[in-house]
C-alpha cells in the first residue's frame, strides 16, 4: 500500500549519503559514521537498528510534549486531508485566528497580538523589524540600532546573527547589520560555578545597559534583544534580578525590550513563558519549536497591545506592515500547533518543570566532581554540564565525546555546543527517565579523554 512503501523509505537506510548536505555538522564525520532516526514515540527515538534512544533534548528543544502525541498527529492528518493550503497575504482560513487567540490568552498581560513565521529565524528577524517600523511609525525612526548579547543565539538570519553573540558568525559571515552594540554574557564560572538554579551574582551586569544608551544616545536605540535563558550557546542562565534591571533600564529610555523565548516558552521553566516564571515582561517575545511540538515548523512573534495598536493608526487600505511569510500561518502549523496546545494543557505540562524541578536539580548536580566537570547549572527542566576543553584538540572536542558516547554506549540524546553538554528532556520526563540519564551520565563522564 501507499502507507507501507512511504513507511519504508522513512525508515531504510539511504543509499547514499553525499547529497544532503546536513546542518550545523561536520558532514564527513557524519557520514563516516552516521546516526539515523528511524522513529520516534514519547520519550524515545528508534534508530534505523532498531535500538531505543532516550531523548534528553526534546529532540532540538522542541518536542516539548514528547514524541507522536496522538492529539497531535491526528490533527495534522485531517488538516492536510481538509485545507493543505491557505494563502494569508489578504486572505486566511480560521485556523490562524484560533490560534492566535490561544497564543494570546498564554502569552504574559499585554501580549495579545501574533505574528506568524515558520521558525525561530524568523521570528527574531520579523521580531526586529516589527521594533523598527514601530518606531517609525511614531516618527521615531532614527531609532535603528539594536542592543544584542555576547553568546547569545537568535538563530541563523541576518537579524539575528547581527544581534547574537557567535564569533563563528562573525568570522564566515562578516560583520552583520550596522549599528547592533553587545552586552557581556552573564556566564561566570569563577563566581557562580554549580550554582542551583539562577546564580546571585552577576545583577551588577545589566548596568552595562546604561553605558551603551548613553554611548549610542537613547534615542538611536530601536530594542535590547535577549533570550531569558540562552539555549543554544550553552545554558547561560540570568543573575537574580538581572532581567528585572534590564526591563527598567529599556522603560526609562523608551527601548523595546524582545525576548527571546525559542527554547524557554511552552513550559521548560515551569510557566508558558520564563517572561512569567521571572516575572518580567517583554515588549516583544519570539518563539517557535515547542509551539508544534516540532511536528511542523512555525514560529510566531507575539506583540503588545501598544505597538500592535500603533501600527493600526494608518489608512484603512495601506498595508499596515509590510512583512509576511507565504506560509505564515500555515494550516498545517496551526492545526498542530492547537493540538499541542490541548496536549499542554490536558496534561499540565507546562507544571512539570516545577514538579520535577528539584528532582532534576539533584541528579544534575550529582555530577559535580567528576573528572573534567568545571560547572553544572540547571532552571526548570533545562541543564547542563561543561567540560574543562581538552588542552590537545581543538574546543569542543570533549563535549563532542561526550555526545557520541552517550549516543552509542548511552543510548542517548544530548545536545552540545562547544564543552557543554546540554539536557532538556520532552515535559513528560519521568522520575525514571531523569534517574537513566544522569546514571548514563556518570558512567560516561569518566571516560572522557
Ligand atoms: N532563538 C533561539 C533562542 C534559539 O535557541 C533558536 C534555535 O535554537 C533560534 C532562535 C532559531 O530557531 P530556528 O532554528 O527555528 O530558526
Amino acid at each position: 500500500s501507499l502507507a507501507d512503501y512511504y513507511a519504508e523509505q522513512a525508515a531504510q537506510a539511504p543509499d547514499n549519503l553525499d547529497a544532503f548536505w546536513l546542518p550545523f555538522t561536520a558532514n564527513k564525520a557524519f557520514k563516516a559514521r552516521p546516526r539515523l532516526l528511524a522513529s520516534a514515540s514519547g520519550m524515545y527515538y528508534t534508530d534505523i537498528e532498531g535500538r531505543q534512544i532516550l531523548d534528553a533534548c526534546a529532540g532540538l528543544w522542541c518536542v516539548n510534549a514528547g514524541h507522536a502525541r496522538p492529539r497531535i498527529v491526528e490533527a495534522i492528518r485531517q488538516q492536510v486531508g481538509t485545507l493543505d493550503f491557505a494563502p494569508n497575504f489578504a486572505m486566511a482560513s480560521p485556523l490562524p485566528f484560533k490560534l492566535a487567540e490561544r497564543l494570546a490568552e498564554l502569552a504574559p498581560v499585554d501580549l495579545n497580538h501574533v505574528f506568524f513565521t515558520n521558525s525561530g529565524s524568523e521570528s527574531v528577524d520579523s521580531a526586529m523589524k516589527i521594533a523598527l517600523a514601530y518606531h517609525r511609525v511614531r516618527g521615531q525612526g532614527q531609532r535603528t540600532r539594536f542592543i544584542g548579547r555576547e553568546k547569545a543565539y537568535h538563530g541563523v538570519g541576518f537579524g539575528g546573527i547581527s544581534v547574537g553573540g557567535l564569533p563563528n558568525n562573525r568570522k564566515w559571515f562578516g560583520p552583520g547589520l550596522p549599528g547592533v552594540d553587545h552586552l557581556r554574557h552573564t556566564l561566570d564560572l569563577e563566581r557562580n560555578a554549580f550554582s542551583k538554579g539562577l546564580p546571585v551574582h552577576g545583577v551588577e551586569w545589566a548596568e552595562e545597559l546604561e553605558r551603551l544608551i548613553t554611548l549610542h544616545d537613547a534615542s538611536t536605540i530601536a530594542a535590547v534583544i535577549i533570550e531569558p535563558i540562552s539555549g543554544s550557546a550553552g545554558v547561560i542562565l540570568p543573575p537574580q534580578g538581572y532581567l528585572q534591571r534590564i526591563r527598567q533600564l529599556c522603560d526609562k529610555h523608551g527601548v523595546l525590550l524582545i525576548f527571546d523565548e525559542v527554547i524557554t516558552g511552552f513550559g521548560r521553566v515551569g510557566k508558558a513563558f520564563a517572561s512569567q516564571r521571572f516575572g518580567v515582561t517583554p515588549d516583544l517575545m519570539t518563539t517557535a519549536k515547542g509551539l508544534t511540538n516540532g511536528c511542523v515548523p512555525m514560529g510566531a512573534v507575539l506583540v503588545s497591545d501598544g505597538i500592535f495598536e500603533t501600527f493600526m493608526q494608518g489608512p484603512d487600505n495601506v498595508i499596515d506592515l509590510f512583512h509576511g511569510y507565504t506560509y505564515s500561518g500555515h494550516p498545517l502549523a496551526c492545526a498542530a500547533a492547537l493540538a499541542t496546545l490541548d496536549t499542554y494543557a490536558e496534561e499540565n505540562l507546562f507544571e512539570k518543570a516545577i514538579e520535577l524541578g528539584d528532582y532534576w536539580q539533584a541528579g544534575l548536580h550529582s555530577l559535580k566532581g567528576l573528572p573534567h566537570v568545571v560547572d553544572v547549572r540547571n532552571f526548570g527542566l533545562i541543564g547542563a554540564v561543561e567540560f574543562a576543553p581538552r588542552p590537545d584538540a581543538h574546543p569542543g572536542a570533549r563535549g563532542f565525546e561526550a555526545f557520541t558516547r552517550a549516543f552509542n554506549e548511552g543510548q542517548m540524546l544530548t545536545r552540545i555546543t562547544g564543552d557543554v553538554l546540554a539536557l532538556s528532556p520532552p515535559l513528560i520526563v519521568e522520575k525514571a527517565h531523569i534517574d537513566r540519564i544522569f546514571n548514563t551520565l556518570a558512567e560516561i563522564i569518566p571516560k572522557l579523554d
